[in-house]
């Protein structure tokens, strides 16, 4: 019985002539390449060539600092309670006299890793986060052949304070909308 109508039958006939000849069939090959060379390419140079990304893209995250040059984050873990793919991990210490310059909160992360082995670019985190600590930007997450180098550290999350990172493509009109609804208690 059969399911659809689009079934053929197979049928085993003698090879004509000109198919024992084999040249039509590359012929008819080669002028399908050349019309190929002809068409707009359907793939680009990556690395050189990128192209054009939507402005929500959600790429490699990044630790914001403050106006100060402060770290934002004050390790409250609620990105790592989010995040669905258990990729964070941190290890909070408490701040002490005289570094106020390099922590905004009383309490800050001395380690804080992902590991985007296991991110789903969800951006579960940047919602969960009081501080506007964290943030998914535009960037990609470099290839590797070792596994251990995709857990990211401070080191590589952390903006540099002369090389601040733009977040504002991303935040668009209903980001920011969410971000200001108090019934979400978001960034009180
Ligand atoms: S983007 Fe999603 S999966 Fe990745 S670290 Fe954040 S919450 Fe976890
Ligand atoms: S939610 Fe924000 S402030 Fe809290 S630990 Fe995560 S990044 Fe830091």
């Amino acid at each position: 019985m059969n399911l659809t109508n689009r079934s053929v039958v197979v049928v085993k006939k003698e090879m004509t002539f000109l198919e024992k000849l084999y040249l039509p069939a590359i012929l008819g090959g080669m002028w399908i390449t050349i019309r190929h060379l002809f068409k707009k390419k359907a793939t680009v140079n990556y690395p050189e060539e990128k192209r054009p990304m939507s402005k929500t893209f959600r790429g490699h995250h990044v630790l914001k600092l403050d106006e100060q040059g402060r770290e934002r984050c004050t390790a409250c873990g609620l990105c790592a309670v989010a995040c669905p793919a258990e990729a964070i991990t941190m290890v909070s210490a408490e701040r002490k006299p005289g570094e106020e310059h390099l922590y905004r909160e009383e309490k800050y992360a001395s380690v804080y890793e992902i590991n985007m082995l296991r991110c789903i670019f969800c951006g579960d985190c940047e919602e969960a986060c009081p501080k506007e600590a964290i943030f998914l930007t535009d960037r990609l997450v470099d290839a590797d052949y070792k596994r251990g180098t995709f857990v990211y550290g401070k080191d590589k999350l952390t903006e540099k304070p002369d090389k601040p990172i733009d977040v504002s493509p991303r935040q668009t009109k209903e980001v920011l909308e969410f971000k200001k609804n108090k019934k979400f208690a978001h960034n009180n």
